[in-house]
């Protein structure tokens, strides 16, 4: 079975095409610029076909899709002979909202609970929802199944999801934390689960989603039973550019201050705060991390804040579980930074964590980090969103 794997934004689309037989990728890519001009890059990994990296117009996702499929069976950089070998076509949907706890095989009926989602998810939704029906036009009946970023999370208990305001808010409106990362806590949480040889039901695992976007999840038996991000992705950690946890009454008070509005203050709490607001230097951890060793105290404090509050909402984790067995790094500064894990994990002494500097210098596998006697066990496990989305597909396909 072939599964291809859209991944579909408001102005991209990301793709792979997956062997099931094999659980290998036979081709990726990247469609840019969807609705400006357009740009794709198609990697074949199979055959020994080249890449094809170009110009192209793509109007709108419609074209995007025509394109890939175009580029996935043509006689110089395909990888299959026709359309017809793809089975089946899984989807990343953010928001899945109260709705969808698990992934769901798309109908008319899914389409129209997805829309109902989207308030939820303003800028994702839409793009997914435009992804999904741009692939549904040019592939006809090929079934298609949606994997939400969200459903991972929706077992979460109340007293973890709900937010202390009125609970009409709650019961009208669905203000609750709903969470996000969800497809990557749960790979990395049952791929840990493989490592260590036992069932995932007799752990309890907190995992760290550290990328450009952050998020922790508290992982017990197999459950997600709370995670850091909310209703939107915009809190918790502090971020690549996203300000983490902030007290509303910080908000009137700029806004006030300086005279501007919600959109405008969302705008600097989404993209001009984290570690790139605290530092003035980068959202990237690589310019932290080098603008740190040259002596600049503001990449410095960004990082310790960074490193601090990973370690801060882990500890709670540890007490909302009575307990934790891993610890879990993953994402592009979780699998690649071995400075942030080793500044992270020596926080955890109170837990009897000890890290082995020699694996925590290896990159690009799944590795244990911690020496053999922590009591704790701590893991790098680089996440791979695009295998869950896939066999999901499989299972609910058939
Ligand atoms: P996204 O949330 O966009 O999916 P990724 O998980 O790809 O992000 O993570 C991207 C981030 O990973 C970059 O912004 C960078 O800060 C970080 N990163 C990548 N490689 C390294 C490295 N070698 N050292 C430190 N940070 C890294």
């Amino acid at each position: 079975m072939k599964i291809l794997v859209i991944n579909a934004g408001s102005s991209s689309l990301k793709y792979q095409l997956i062997d099931m037989e094999t659980e290998s990728v036979m081709a990726k890519g990247l469609c840019e610029r969807i609705g400006i001009d357009g740009h794709l890059k198609h990697s074949p990994l199979v055959g020994g076909k080249p890449v094809f990296n170009e110009d192209i117009a793509l109007p709108t996702h419609a074209e995007a899709i025509a394109a890939v499929i175009d580029k996935l069976t043509s006689a110089e950089y395909g990888v299959v002979s026709s359309m017809k070998e793809i089975d089946a076509v899984g989807h990343r949907v953010v928001h899945g909202g109260e709705k969808f706890a698990s992934s769901v095989l798309i109908t008319d009926e899914v389409m129209k609970a997805l829309e109902e989602c989207t308030p939820f998810a303003p800028l994702h939704n839409p793009a997914n929802i435009i992804g999904i029906n741009a692939c549904r036009d040019v592939m006809g009946d090929v079934p298609m199944v949606a994997v939400f970023d969200t459903a991972f999370h929706q077992t979460m208990p109340g007293k973890a999801f709900m937010y202390a305001v009125p609970y009409e808010y709650y019961q009208n409106d669905g203000i609750r934390r709903y969470g996000f990362h969800g497809t990557s806590h749960r790979y990395v949480s049952g791929r840990c689960a493989e490592l260590m040889g036992k069932p995932i039901e007799e752990l309890k695992i907190v995992s760290c989603h550290m990328g450009n976007g952050s998020s922790i999840a508290a992982i017990d038996g197999g459950k997600c039973v709370d995670t850091s991000m909310g209703f939107t992705p915009l809190v918790g950690l502090p971020m690549g550019t996203r300000c983490g946890d902030l007290d509303a009454g910080v908000i009137q008070f700029i806004m006030n201050k300086y005279g501007i509005g919600i959109d405008e203050m969302l705008n600097i709490l989404n993209k001009k705060s984290g570690v790139l607001g605290v530092s003035g230097v980068s959202s990237d951890f690589r310019d932290l991390d080098n603008a740190a060793a040259e002596g600049n105290e503001r990449a410095q404090l960004a990082l310790d804040m960074f490193h601090y509050w990973v370690a801060k909402v882990a500890g709670s984790y540890v007490a909302a579980m009575n307990g934790v067995d891993a610890i879990v790094f993953t994402a592009g500064v979780g699998e690649n930074s071995k400075s942030s894990r080793k500044a992270i994990a020596e926080y955890f002494g109170y837990l009897g964590v000890a890290i082995d500097d020699e694996a925590n210098s290896k990159r690009g596998e799944d590795i244990m980090i911690s020496t053999p006697d922590s009591k704790v066990k701590v893991f790098v496990i680089p996440t791979n969103e695009e295998l869950v989305i896939a066999r999901d597909t499989k299972d609910i396909v058939g």
